[in-house]
């Protein structure tokens, strides 16, 4: 397996006090593969990512452990962590221009991690960063390699990012939110490259997004995240035409139909609870139509609903189903 993650937790200290982040997160991902974390902001996606990354701010407290092709690589060095990001394991974020330094050409970023990370020549890595703008799409790469950030487009920029992350050949890519910045366009165009990327290589890819147009565009299997927890798990056609959370319906049900004018995400009435702030049951319970007694006192636990989908819902434990029947048809 190219990723193992294992109870992952994650604590942050806000205003004094620790608070949790995020809860037993578990999950693998297969070489080869597009893992897709999705759930509204604030669902723990991106500090999942940076979890993973280990770019956490200094006080934070991180559990479990997390494996990438068979290292512990929680338990790794700061040193030994910086020789495996942008090498082995590379990040897109959602915003290329903060991403990106102003100060620096587009050329000299590329270049960068081939410096940390190889040892080619000069003339070698010019060579590959001009390989790298065209593979993304970039046009007149000879010239671009000059440029500076602010003379390039929001999705020229995002490409350059891409050629950052893909210069050494990661096996694993994380790419949070990578098209939520750029125009319908342009963004269409983006994940038709990381399609491409992901037929040309044999990279594994986590895409954190709150879309799930993006979910069914690119992904091979799904985690929705609620709360700093995974609710769901399934493959992605599996979660489409048979999603069994309450909240993963509900994320669905958001999706404009063919048609249909765009609705918001926030269809689903209600906010996250905040960190500090959980509810001891489901954390959804509070937004949740089918919420019965059970659901306010304990958490639910995974359920397996086929040997590769599972959901965290009381609605699928079968003696709770039969005890709380009467209690959900009266709702
Ligand atoms: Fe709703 Fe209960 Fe399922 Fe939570 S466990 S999603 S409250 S039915
Ligand atoms: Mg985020």
């Amino acid at each position: 397996m190219l990723l193992e993650v294992n109870d992952l937790s994650l604590s942050l200290k806000r205003a004094g006090k620790y608070s949790k982040i995020l809860d037993g997160i578990s999950f693998q991902v297969a070489q080869g593969e597009t893992l897709g974390i999705v759930g509204e902001s604030g669902c723990g996606k991106s500090m999942t990512a940076l979890s993973l990354m280990q770019l956490l701010p200094d006080k934070a407290r991180l559990g479990g452990k997390v494996d990438l092709q068979g290292e512990q690589i929680t338990s790794f060095s700061k040193r030994k962590l910086e020789k495996i990001r942008g090498n082995q394991m590379s990040m897109i974020f959602q915003d290329p221009l903060t991403s990106l330094n102003p100060l620096h050409t587009v050329g000299t970023q590329v270049e960068e991690s081939l410096i940390l990370h190889t040892k080619k020549s000069k003339q070698e890595r010019r060579d590959r960063v001009l390989h790298l703008l065209r593979a993304v799409g970039l046009p007149r790469a000879e010239e671009l390699i000059d440029e500076y950030p602010h003379q390039l487009s929001g999705g020229m920029r995002q490409r350059v990012m891409i050629a950052i992350a893909m210069a050494c050949e990661p096996q694993l890519l994380i790419c949070d939110e990578p098209t939520t910045a750029l125009d319908v366009t342009v963004q269409a165009q983006i994940l038709e490259l990381m399609n491409d990327i992901k037929r040309q290589t044999k990279m594994g890819i986590i895409m954190i997004t709150h879309d799930m147009g993006v979910v069914a565009e690119v992904c091979d299997r799904v985690i929705v995240m609620y709360a700093g927890k995974i609710v769901e798990e399934a493959p992605v056609i599996e979660l489409f035409q048979n999603p069994k959370h309450p909240y993963t319906q509900g994320l669905l049900d958001s999706i404009p139909k063919l048609g249909e004018r765009k609705k918001k995400l926030g269809s689903i009435p209600g906010t996250v609870p905040t960190p500090g702030n959980m509810p001891a049951g489901c954390r959804f319970a509070d937004r949740c139509i089918h919420a019965m007694d059970i659901c306010r006192s304990t958490l639910p636990p995974m359920i397996n609903i086929l040997e590769n989908h599972q959901t965290a819902c009381w609605l699928y434990d079968e003696k709770e189903a039969k005890n709380d029947g009467s209690a959900r048809s009266t709702e």
